[in-house]
């Protein structure tokens, strides 16, 4: 992730810190260099604005490029900036409230939800010894309840039974209930996805909400999709409500716009990446490390 970004941005600093003074000038023509790269890694053309802005405002003036070493201090300046961008400090996933804590998953078809689903069930279970209980909600692709029980075998992660013919709502009370009668401290909703956003997907998402109470509403967006995934999380925070995000594949993009301007449009923090298929590609967002990842 951020390949090409990395190499861009590391060959315009290193134009800057490569010389003893610079002027004005120089600073803005690097800056609109930038601002052209962030834009080709597909970051949103309002945080590009503001994180340019930002830098600009920073450092340009007198003291900074009349200090020993303008150029590092200009890059010392994008890094911080660029950790704000990203959300500053790394927010974990919160079940901090009285058991069973409920999490729903939400997103589209095909985002990586239920594999998500899966493998916060295994680092929960294994890391952080939680006695965890997996319910599917979709009820509309009729392998999806299979799908995520053959899921929770291979992790060894529980699943409530599959009773068929009932809907969402009546299944998320089902699960609360066991999970409540059966001594488990988490319980994750795999929510039905859509091929794109509609108005049933948002209702039937208000409904399960409103049944479950749950703690923390993820959304799960495909970092492929760059900026539709960051309009994905703003269309369901205001529709549905989310608490957080997590990232999917990844592993796969060269760009990493979705990442990098998340948290700045929606206000909602990654919390988790996923960087692969397998059960244990997931970790945790951290900010700071994926600035100095990008500065290399
Ligand atoms: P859902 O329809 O949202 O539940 O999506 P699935 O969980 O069924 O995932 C769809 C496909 O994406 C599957 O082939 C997953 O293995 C794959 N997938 C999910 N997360 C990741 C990831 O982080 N990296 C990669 N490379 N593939 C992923």
């Amino acid at each position: 992730m951020f390949d090409s970004l990395q190499d861009r941005l590391g060959s315009i600093l290193n134009g800057l810190t490569g010389r003893g003074a610079l002027s004005d000038k120089d600073v803005s023509a690097a800056l609109r260099e930038v601002r052209r790269a962030l834009l080709e890694a597909d970051v949103s053309l309002e945080v590009v604005r503001g994180f340019t802005d930002r830098v600009r405002e920073k450092a340009v003036g007198a003291e900074i490029l009349k200090s020993i070493k303008p150029g590092q201090m200009v890059v010392k300046i994008v890094h911080d900036e660029l950790i704000e961008m990203l959300g500053k400090d790394q927010v974990a996933l919160d079940l901090n409230a009285p058991a069973p804590v409920v999490v729903m998953m939400v997103g589209l078809q095909g985002s990586g939800k239920t594999t998500t689903t899966g493998k916060i069930a295994k680092r929960l279970t294994e890391k952080q010894r939680k006695k965890v209980l997996l319910a599917s909600l979709d009820t509309r692709r009729p392998a999806a309840q299979e799908q995520l029980k053959v899921l929770g075998e291979q992790t060894g992660v529980a699943t409530l039974p599959i009773i068929a013919g009932q809907g969402p709502v009546e299944i998320a009370g089902r699960a609360e209930q066991a999970a409540r009668l059966g001594g488990y401290d988490v319980v994750i909703l795999d929510t039905a996805g859509r091929t794109h956003i509609d108005e049933p997907l948002m209702v039937e998402m208000a409904e399960i909400k409103a049944r479950a109470k749950p703690h923390e509403i993820l959304l799960v967006a495909d970092s492929l999709t760059g900026q539709d995934a960051v309009n994905l999380a703003r269309s369901f925070d205001e529709r549905v409500g989310i608490t957080g995000i997590v990232l999917t594949r990844v592993d796969g993009d060269g760009r990493g716009g979705a990442a990098l301007s998340m948290r700045a449009v929606t206000g909602k923090p990654i919390k988790l990446i996923g960087v692969g298929e397998k059960m244990d590609a997931l970790e945790d967002f951290h900010p700071s490390r994926i600035a100095d990842r990008i500065l290399g």
